[in-house]
């Protein structure tokens, strides 16, 4: 099969092909619970280009070559002897991890903490290819409404953003204000989810014009331009007291010391985006009682809630389409910020 294999990292992404694209054996069956998934559409990924670029490489334990993308969505193709409830051809989503459902930190919901897990495409050979390995117990079977590479980018993206709108949503009571920094792929699933769980006012944050009107589209009330005055002019929203809750999308530049100078005091402060430092000293966080608080992708059952919502038309991704003979196009697109929302490639 096809598929777009990457050889070496490129710590500072200056090379033309980061991945190639070339023949590979075909994955197989290893255990009684596996599926091989056709895949529909893979999400290209920020997380993709930090994987070039080496970040994880001391996170996690993967040799060279091997096939990134772990958001993937498309169509049954094989089941092992323990795999009754699907067949070749069903639609389905995948949950990023090869959970370890016996686990217990999965018996008790918290997937992404489960030992013994898999990660396609971080760890293990992923969905840029024509076909993926993963287990029956990260599948969600899709409606008809919704086509495999329309919901890619789900299985990560808006899982995430799902994830962290849900749980700042919980605190979040009508009247009360969220800033969203940062508007790209996450940041644009992350306000529709909290427009769908909760009344809160969203305060859309970003540099560019048109990321702000797409977060008015997805429901944000108050849109500011993040200009180097974004700080005053989230106070000036908010009472000069900050938001109950800032959800920051960016996690590096200034975007983390502007996202703690937005959280009023016993508010959150959720860091979703990476790159960058959290600097804080201990006796501003005693004094203002502010939470941080991580955010790690999110739950199986999560990325069934956001379907739900997906099948509603709560929630709607905007997406960019690529061949899968194109991967190299679509990660030099996303390094350049050509790429605003979610790429998807296609086999
Ligand atoms: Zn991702």
């Amino acid at each position: 099969m096809k598929a777009a294999v990457l050889h070496q990292y490129d710590t500072k992404l200056s090379s033309p092909e980061y991945v190639t694209l070339e023949d590979v054996p075909e994955p197989k069956i290893q255990n009684p619970t596996d599926v091989i998934v056709r895949i529909g559409g893979a999400g290209v990924c920020r997380t993709d280009l930090h994987i070039v670029e080496g970040i994880w490489r001391e996170k996690v334990d993967v040799k060279l070559p091997y096939v990134m993308g772990h958001e993937n969505a498309g169509w049954i193709e094989d089941v092992g002897k323990g795999v009754t409830e699907y067949k070749r051809g069903d639609p389905v989503i995948c949950h990023p991890l090869i959970t370890n459902c016996l686990a217990l930190a999965s018996r008790r919901g918290h997937d992404m903490h489960a030992e013994g897990s898999e990660f396609p495409g971080i760890s293990t050979n992923g969905g840029y290819a024509e076909l993926l390995r993963t287990g029956v117990g990260s599948l969600i079977k899709l409606p008809q409404t919704l086509a495999p590479k329309d919901v890619a980018p789900h299985a990560d993206a808006g899982l995430t953003a799902y994830h962290v709108g849900k749980k700042a949503a919980r605190d979040l009571s009508p009247g009360e204000r969220v800033a969203v920094i940062g508007v790209g792929g996450l940041g644009h699933i992350g306000i529709q989810v909290l427009a769908a769980l909760c009344s809160a006012d969203i305060i859309a944050v970003d540099r560019s014009e048109a990321a702000l009107a797409l977060a008015k589209e997805c429901g944000a009330r108050h849109l500011v331009k993040a200009d180097e005055h974004q700080v005053e002019a989230v106070l000036e929203l908010t009472d000069g007291k900050g938001a109950e809750a800032v959800i920051d999308f960016v996690g590096e530049g200034n975007s983390i010391d502007n996202g703690l100078a937005m959280t009023r005091n016993n508010g959150a402060y959720y860091i979703v985006g990476y790159g960058g430092e959290i600097r804080i000293s201990a006796i501003d966080m005693i004094t203002t009682e502010r939470r941080i608080i991580g955010n790690l992708v999110g739950t199986y059952s999560e990325l069934v809630e956001l379907m739900e919502l997906a099948n509603r038309g709560r929630v709607n991704l905007a997406t960019q389409y690529y061949k899968l003979s194109d991967a190299n196009t679509a990660l030099h697109d996303l390094h350049h910020g050509k790429v605003r929302v979610r790429a998807v490639l296609m086999p």
